[in-house]
Order: structure tokens, then C-alpha cells, then sequence
């Protein structure tokens, strides 16, 4: 499962650091010319300037240098946190760490407290953030847990998941694809009907004489509206519902595509992913990737992000 909360990117110098992390060890540097400790990571040492830097794994002991309790949270994502300790930390070594103080009860919070790292699993693929918590804490390793885990399912085993949970609406996003639904066909009377319907009777549409001698697909094709609209007829399996709003409402859609042609008599069928959850002010959106394809045409004929807004 992902998360959509913003993470660290490892650049070359301070990939060691993150590295550890993910092996649950807590690794600084330390200059082989002074000696002095460097945090955060560098090509050169902050105390004489030498470029003789080594990566040393410290036992990650400290005392709380200072902090504040952020009660609203510094990005929509972080919603679901609050309130953070954001935290700086020193390490015994001298060195000071941004970090967040977790599993301390407000009234406990003191400066110059003793702490301890703990090794935060947030995602599934084992990506690791250094927090610190109390040294009477367990510490060590918080293993990663799924928001999904635990949240009840309905009678087509769909997880329920509340509008408020934000930790597991954001788990539903891991841009993977439902199965395939049923199948429709397109054929000429329908694609006549939509023309009558919407006044676009282009012979590329509807005049199949004409397409087969003047059309580079040698038959008439669908409109892609209609091909799009189509997908009220297919049934997606989504693996979840949410529940818990008091208002769904279609909010439109940030791209539309035909990339491929839907020929007349063609069958089509679909299938979805969850792109994107994201919160505002006018409450949480959903986007849903829609992509309809002709049976057996890998290139889709319709990808619509459609966008849900829950309130
Ligand atoms: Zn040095």
C-alpha cells in the first residue's frame, strides 16, 4: 500500500541515512580529520572543512533539544496526525535532528527529556522514518500497519471505508487496476441513436457506405462521448465503498482522452483505478481512472479521470 503523505527523497549524499533507516539502524556521519559529528549529511565536515567523511552507526540516545505541538497540520495530509510533536533532537554525539516525538502524552513533553529513535515502517515496501519517543518507551521498530487492515467489509466484500479515515482513504490510492467488467457492444444503431440524441450526426459516424471508401478505418466509428458515457453500462468492481458522507457528487472530470477508435460493431469493456485522494476545503476527492478499451486493444479508446467529491 502507498502513502500519499509527502516522503523523503534520498539524494546521493544522504542515501546511507535513509538506507539505514530501512535496516533499522541509525547511521550519521563522522570526519576522519577532527573527528567531529555531522548531521545533517554532507560531502564535507561542518567543524574543518575535510572531505574524509564515514558513516558511523550510533545507538541513537538523546535528550529533547526542543519542540513545538503543531495542532493544525502543516499540509492536508498530515490531518490525520494531529497534534504532531515536530521535534529537534540531540543525539549524544552533539549533532541535532529534525524529527517527530511520538507516544509522549502532552503534559509529559519536557525539555531535555531522554529519548530514543524508533524505526517507523510507513509504507509496505519498508520505507522508514526516524522518529524518537521517550526512553522509557518500547522504541525499537513500529512495524508498518495497513489502514485497511481491521475495517469491515459489506456482502460483496467490498472494505468499508469511513470519509474520515484519512490514513485509509489515502492506502485506497495505490494506482492498481480492477479487474475487467462486463462487456457492451457498440453497434451501428446504437451509435445512430447517440447521433439523433446529440444532433452529431458526422458520416464518420453514421454514414457506414461512405466510411468504408473515405474513412482511414474503413467503417464508421463511434463518437468518443458516447463511448464515454457508455461506462454507465459497465460494471466496475471496485474493492471498497465509502461510507460515512453526507453528499457524493460527480465534480467532473480532469482529463479526457480517446488515444484509440471505437469501430462499429466493436465490444467494449473497462476497468478502474484509484489515482488520487486529496482533501480541500469543499472535502474529500477521489480520483478515479477510467480507461475503456475495445476487447483486446491493450491502447485505450476512452482514459477519464473522473473526480468524486465526498462531503
Ligand atoms: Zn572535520
Amino acid at each position: 500500500m502507498a502513502t500519499l503523505k509527502p516522503m523523503p527523497a534520498a539524494t546521493k549524499i544522504s542515501a546511507p541515512f535513509w538506507q539505514a533507516l530501512k535496516e533499522n539502524k541509525l547511521k550519521i556521519q563522522q570526519c576522519n580529520s577532527c573527528d567531529g559529528w555531522i548531521f545533517f549529511p554532507r560531502n564535507h565536515c561542518s567543524h574543518c572543512l575535510a572531505h574524509d567523511l564515514d558513516w558511523k552507526q550510533v545507538n541513537g540516545d538523546g535528550i529533547l533539544y526542543s519542540y513545538t505541538l503543531a495542532r493544525i497540520p502543516t499540509m492536508p495530509e498530515f490531518s490525520d496526525e494531529m497534534p504532531q510533536a515536530l521535534a529537534v533532537v540531540e543525539l549524544a554525539q552533539g549533532v541535532r535532528i529534525n524529527t517527530t516525538l511520538i507516544d509522549v502524552a502532552e503534559e509529559d513533553i519536557k525539555i531535555g527529556m531522554a529519548v530514543k529513535p524508533v524505526f517507523d515502517k510507513v509504507t509496505s515496501d519498508g520505507e522508514t522514518l526516524l522518529r524518537f519517543t521517550a526512553v522509557n518507551n518500547a522504541g525499537g521498530v513500529s512495524d508498518y500497519v495497513d489502514p485497511l487492515e481491521g475495517l469491515e467489509r459489506n456482502e460483496s466484500g467490498q472494505v468499508q471505508v469511513p470519509v474520515s479515515n484519512l490514513a485509509a482513504l489515502y492506502a485506497l490510492a495505490d494506482n492498481k487496476f480492477t479487474g475487467w467488467s462486463n462487456t457492451v457492444v457498440v453497434d451501428q444503431e446504437l451509435i445512430n441513436a447517440f447521433a439523433e440524441l446529440s444532433g452529431d450526426d458526422y458520416w464518420l459516424h453514421t454514414d457506414p457506405e461512405r466510411a468504408k471508401v473515405e474513412s482511414p478505418f474503413k467503417t464508421t466509428i463511434a463518437h468518443g462521448s458516447l463511448v464515454q458515457v457508455l461506462q454507465s453500462r459497465l460494471t466496475i468492481g471496485l474493492p471498497f465503498e465509502i461510507t460515512g458522507f453526507k453528499t457524493m457528487v460527480n465534480y467532473g472530470s480532469n482529463r479526457l482522452r480517446f488515444p484509440a477508435p471505437v469501430p462499429a460493431s466493436s465490444t467494449i469493456h473497462g476497468r478502474s483505478k484509484v489515482k488520487d485522494i486529496s482533501m480541500s476545503h469543499k472535502g474529500v476527492q477521489l480520483t478515479l481512472e477510467m480507461n475503456i478499451h475495445v476487447l483486446g486493444n491493450d491502447k485505450p479508446s476512452v482514459i477519464n479521470d473522473l473526480v468524486i467529491l465526498y462531503r
